[in-house]
C-alpha cells in the first residue's frame, strides 16, 4: 500500500518533469547513470529547479 503510493509520486515526478523539459531520459545530475543501469531515480526540487538522483547520491545530497 505504501510502497504503491510511493510509486505513483515518482510516476507523477517524472511527468512534471518532462513537461518542464525538453530532456526525455532520466538520469541522474552527478553521475548520469539512469534506470537503463538500474539505478531508481528520485526527484528533488531546488532553487534551481527540479533535480535527479540515483539512489546512491539522493543519499548523499
Ligand atoms: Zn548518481
Amino acid at each position: 500500500m505504501f510502497m504503491r503510493g510511493m510509486n505513483q509520486t515518482i510516476l507523477q515526478n517524472f511527468q512534471i518533469i518532462e513537461n518542464k523539459t525538453s530532456v526525455s531520459k532520466v538520469e541522474c545530475c552527478v553521475c548520469g547513470k539512469g534506470l537503463q543501469d538500474g539505478h531508481s531515480i528520485s526527484a528533488k526540487t531546488s532553487p534551481n529547479g527540479i533535480v535527479l538522483f540515483c539512489d546512491v547520491h539522493y543519499e548523499l545530497e
